[in-house]
């Protein structure tokens, strides 16, 4: 009897219409629009807040490449990492060609490729500030250089463009940097026995070692996680070596941060959560999770687990949104949420979305695809506006212009998206998860098993002919129909997700009903005929959601959240202020889509009490009593898409 393998995914195309509009607009708008940005040809302002570090109008991200080739005179701009805008850039534009072929960009994307070897050096070095401005300093200072990270973002690039256009200089670029990398990192002696201060350069490895096969490049990613914290003086003995004074450093007040910060305190089998800048925790983790399911390694796999329980169950913003201060961009400590302050960077919520990944192709659990979902449709997504022209750095759960302008310590929650930031490292990277998301919506595991965990809308083919087809109207409708064909009559279990948000669920298979346990968050099924379908409905009810009542923040307040959509109020709807609004949770909340707002969105309705606003000369403190209130009803939209109208207040914990 032949014994069939586990199908091979072979192509999905995304038929939601929720994300054709996305992923068009990223063709059609936000490609266009950063590439004319990193040549300086827009006309931009830039956010005063955050990371500004006195950027001017321009990015000088393609110029610096130009340089650094020798076409063109004068001196590197911009933050020491500016190279990897144009490398997130290119990879966006490469997931894009495999739905949306386009001559015009792929002749652009083509140069962009041969200007970057151009600019690399004949070692495989490639950082454009060091090779224009501070040769000398090369791999010296790396707690602030971030020429591993830059260089790691080029390798996802440059796989990310061999995959997707088979063009080989691509990949050569990369590992003739990871090369370079190699010859100068280890433990082997008159090599360097440290590590980037950011990670990103472990999971790039990781992601080359899969196209090349070729060992070194996990072994060496390997190295990069077990040494980080081996030697927790490592950076500050190179900055004594390269020079202690303030006008050495890279970026300013980097050197202050301590090493629990750059995660380089102690080893990471050691360390017990995470700690420090957000984005390097996320990208550290996912780093672990891709080279623990290669090497194996439970110690990489442990330290996973302890870092994904931490930030999902006492750190994480019902948004999905990561990093709870501006100090350092960082994460802070358990169950502290504070929504008017935070952080929630978007690229910590996209380097989140590559974590959930990696580990579920570890384990086919629901909670990491639970996760995934919540960056997609939430966290992640808010980091750009519906015309794909303005984005967020900071994803703050409630703001008021009036505290953005008056309050130093709130100045970095911008009320509306800005055309671009100094430190633009965030659009690009939301570009290419949009890009690549038909890459997030299947996991395919060695037992035979297809696990669909995301309902997004589309038709997959795996090898010998099996397809998936999913239609469905989410997020805005929970009905999802699946058609499987089976032609050749194979043997193989699919795996559907339940959510955690829809405990109650509806299932019929070929038209009949059907009930099946829930195992990890997955219901799984023997495929064995020509032709099945499947339909689940899921729970879509509007929620009242709470949090656990050790996050302070959130104490005796209520969000909103139908399917997996979390919602939010806006002064655009509702007369401000909108703190004086208390919900009431015992009426039943109501819900309809407005295809003419905000790209068409499901519009939810709760019914809440506003207390009328005390006269502005009245007494600051008066003996408390009961205020007089006035019925009315709060309209609540999508998180993802506020700040798309008038700039006013926005909240999504409400009073109650
Ligand atoms: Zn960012």
């Amino acid at each position: 009897m032949q014994v069939f393998t586990t199908p091979k995914l072979k192509h999905v195309e995304i038929t939601s219409d929720f994300w054709k509009r996305y992923r068009e607009l990223v063709v059609k708008e936000v490609l266009p629009y950063q590439w004319q940005v990193m040549n300086d040809e827009a006309d931009i302002a830039i956010a005063e807040d955050p990371q500004n570090n006195g950027q001017d109008k321009n990015s000088h991200a393609v110029a610096n490449l130009k340089i650094a080739a020798g076409k063109m005179k004068g001196h590197h701009y911009g933050f020491p990492f500016q190279d990897t805008d144009v490398y997130k850039w290119l990879e966006a534009a490469a997931y894009s060609f495999s739905y949306h072929p386009n001559k015009d960009l792929k002749k652009i994307t083509d140069e962009l490729v041969d200007l970057i070897a151009e600019a690399q050096d004949d070692d495989g070095y490639l950082s454009t500030y060091f090779q224009i401005d501070a040769p000398e300093r090369k791999f010296k200072r790396l707690q602030q250089s971030h020429e591993l990270y830059t260089m790691g973002h080029y390798i996802e690039a440059g796989v990310a463009y061999y995959q997707e256009t088979g063009n080989q200089k691509a990949l050569d670029i990369a590992t003739r940097m990871a090369d370079c990398i190699d010859r100068n990192f280890g433990l082997d002696d008159g090599k360097i026995s440290g590590y980037d201060g950011h990670p990103e350069i472990e999971l790039a490895l990781a992601r080359l070692y899969e196209v090349t096969h070729t060992k070194k490049y996990l072994e060496l990613a390997h190295y990069f996680l077990n040494q980080r914290g081996q030697d927790p003086a490592f950076f500050e003995k190179q900055i004594k070596a390269d020079g202690e004074t303030p006008d050495r450093d890279l970026i300013p007040g980097m050197r202050a941060f301590k090493r629990e910060y750059y995660l380089a305190a102690q080893p990471i089998k050691d360390q017990k959560v995470p700690h420090g800048h957000a984005v390097r925790v996320v990208y550290l983790c996912t780093g672990m999770a891709y080279v623990a399911r290669y090497t194996h390694d439970q110690t990489l796999l442990d330290a996973c687990d302890r870092f994904w329980n931490d930030l999902v169950k006492r750190q994480m913003y019902v948004t999905g949104n990561i990093g709870q201060t501006t100090t350092g961009e960082a994460v802070t400590y358990d169950y502290d949420l504070p929504n008017d302050t935070d952080y929630g960077e978007t690229c910590a919520s996209v380097g989140m979305s590559f974590f959930a990944r990696q580990m579920l192709s570890i384990r086919a659990k629901g909670e990491y695809a639970d996760v995934l979902e919540k960056e997609l449709f939430n966290g992640a997504l808010s980091g750009m506006a519906l015309d794909g022209k303005h984005f967020f750095y900071v994803n703050p759960l409630e703001a008021d212009p009036a505290a953005s302008k008056g309050n130093p310590g709130k100045s970095h929650v911008l009320t509306h998206r800005a055309d671009w930031f100094g430190c633009a490292c965030c659009p690009a990277n939301l570009a290419r998860l949009i890009t690549s998301v038909d890459q997030y919506l299947y996991t395919v595991t060695e037992d035979n098993t297809i696990l669909s965990h995301q309902f997004i809308s589309n038709d997959a083919q795996f090898d010998d002919g099996i397809e998936i087809n999913q239609s469905n109207g989410f997020p805005w409708n929970g009905d999802i129909h699946y058609e499987i064909k089976n032609p050749n009559g194979q043997t193989f279990k699919l795996g559907l997700r339940i959510p955690s948000w829809s405990a109650d669920f509806g299932l019929e298979v070929n038209s009949k009903a059907a009930t099946q346990p829930v195992k990890d968050g997955f219901i799984y099924f023997d495929i064995t005929e020509k032709s099945t379908t499947i339909d689940l409905s899921l729970d879509m009810r509007v929620k009242f959601m709470r949090a656990n009542n050790r996050a302070s923040a959130d104490f005796g307040k209520v969000a909103v959240q139908r399917g997996p959509i979390v919602y939010a109020a806006e002064q655009a709807d509702n007369p401000a202020p909108l703190w004086t609004y208390e919900v009431d949770t015992k009426t039943k909340p109501s819900s309809a889509y407005e295809d003419k707002l905000l790209n068409g969105v499901e519009v939810v309705k709760v019914n809440a009490d506003q207390v009328q606003l005390d006269s502005d000369d009245g007494p600051l403190y008066t003996e408390e009593s009961d205020q007089s209130t006035q019925s009315t009803e709060l309209t609540l939209v999508p998180y993802y898409a506020w700040a798309n109208r008038e700039n006013g207040q926005m909240r999504v914990w409400l009073n109650k």
